[in-house]
């Protein structure tokens, strides 16, 4: 029986969807986390706790571990695990990507240069010290713009900025962040950020599997709603794209050619891009699947999920399909609307009622602190649509949004 690592972090929403993939392949499954469990005591051959800040440090504990019982793949989850799960493959010599490009995408500044150098379109983009006197820094910036940290994610930190004052309060914000207890950024991502062109356009994201250096892509999103800042709450996903055929096919070969610059050639990515008229322009690529629920809009084949997807490519298993069924499929992110504690939600048995609605996640309870975009990274929930057309996905979506409210003090 095959053995697999995973990484999840104890914040991910990813947990439950990557342990049901692994228990359906019938792998024998070790989960890792950073904090120690209760029970590792009792299970010590599937718990492991692993410091996802220190990729060396994790490779060895990983080692110990594969000395005793052998790991046959490891899979990080998210972000925060990415460039662990890199290191450990290494260490082991598992299937994965090489740990530098897993680190060039994780760190924005470096995803820029590398992009830019490779010719791939990307806006332009200065990196600041924080350290720096902001008026002077803001002096090479054209407006609008956006600031962002280096290392974050889920939009978190990203703010733009149409003026100088605009630019001094998001340069302030963005230093706050970055210093609190529960943002754990080292290295350059603790002592700058990054400046870059505000790009007006629509906003797609691919999802892709890249297997031994050929992005396959598995769904384009569109993503409906504008993003136009200050904040960049994520709401609406929906797929097929509704974009013209050969704008879809700019936005696969610009990821492409992204993942090839990056030096990304195995395992999941999610890119982000803007599409105007000079064509597709690479916001991200990060090296991990979509995040949040969202990927349980996605089904393959006669039906397997991207997290079996996933874990079958790390594995060396076959991949029975990588087409997308036939349906238009969405998501609809609940972003949190403000600060305060949630007292009370309502409406959710007829959000789940309207036509097409396949599910809804409510992923926060009443009591809970909630912290809205830029500083917090949580979603109230996720409301999942299933239909003939995208149209009717993204209706659906909006319907059943609008039978939801939460009240929060
Ligand atoms: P994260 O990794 O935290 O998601 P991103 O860099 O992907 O951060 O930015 C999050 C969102 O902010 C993007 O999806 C996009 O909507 C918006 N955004 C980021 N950079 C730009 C930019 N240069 N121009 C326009 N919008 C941007």
């Amino acid at each position: 029986m095959p053995r697999l690592l995973l990484l999840l972090p104890t914040t991910t929403y990813r947990t439950e969807d990557f342990v049901e993939a692994a228990t359906g392949l019938g792998v024998d499954l070790v989960c890792a986390s950073e904090r120690p469990s209760t029970l590792e005591g009792a299970v010590p051959d599937h718990l492991l706790t692993i410091d996802f800040a220190d990729p060396a440090a994790a490779a060895d504990t990983a080692a110990k571990f594969a000395a005793r019982r052998p790991l046959d793949a490891v899979v990080g989850v998210d972000d925060l695990t990415a460039i662990t799960a890199a290191a450990i493959a290494e260490r082991l010599g598992l299937r994965a990507n090489v740990v530098a490009a897993v680190t060039a995408a994780r760190d924005k500044f470096q995803m820029r240069q590398c992009l830019a150098a490779a010719g791939v379109r990307v806006p332009r983009f200065r990196r600041i010290a924080l350290k720096d006197d902001p008026v002077l820094a803001a002096r090479g910036v054209a407006f609008p713009c956006v600031l962002k940290p280096l290392a974050l994610s889920a939009s978190r930190g990203v703010i733009r900025a149409d003026n100088i004052d605009q630019f001094m309060a998001a340069f302030k914000r963005i230093s706050a962040l970055l210093t609190r207890e529960d943002v754990e950024v080292t290295g350059d991502a603790a002592q700058f950020l990054l400046a870059e062109q505000y790009i007006a356009g629509l906003e797609v994201a691919l999802e892709g599997l890249l297997v031994d250096g050929k992005l396959n892509s598995l769904a384009l999103f569109d993503k409906p709603d504008p993003l136009v800042g200050p904040f960049f709450d994520e709401t609406l996903y929906v797929t097929p794209s509704r974009l013209p055929a050969d704008v879809q096919d700019a936005v696969r070969a610009t990821t492409a050619a992204a993942c090839a610059a990056l030096g990304l050639r195995e395992g999941p990515i999610h890119a982000e891009l803007r599409v105007n008229e000079d064509g597709p322009w690479i916001l991200e690529v990060a090296a991990r699947s979509i995040g949040g629920l969202c990927s349980r809009t996605l089904r393959f084949g006669t039906g397997m999920s991207l997290e079996e997807l996933i874990l079958r490519q790390a594995l060396g298993l076959t991949l029975p399909s990588l087409e997308r069924e036939g349906r238009a499929a969405g998501v609809a992110m609940l972003p949190v609307p403000r600060r305060g504690t949630l007292r009370a939600m309502a409406g959710v048995e007829e959000a789940r009622a309207v036509a097409n609605v396949e599910d809804i996640a409510i992923t926060v309870h009443v009591g809970q602190a909630l912290e809205p975009l830029p500083e917090g990274w949580q979603y109230l929930g996720f409301i999942f649509a299933r239909a003939d057309t995208p149209e009717i996905v993204e209706q659906a979506l909006r319907d059943a949004q609008a039978r939801l409210s939460f009240t929060i003090d």
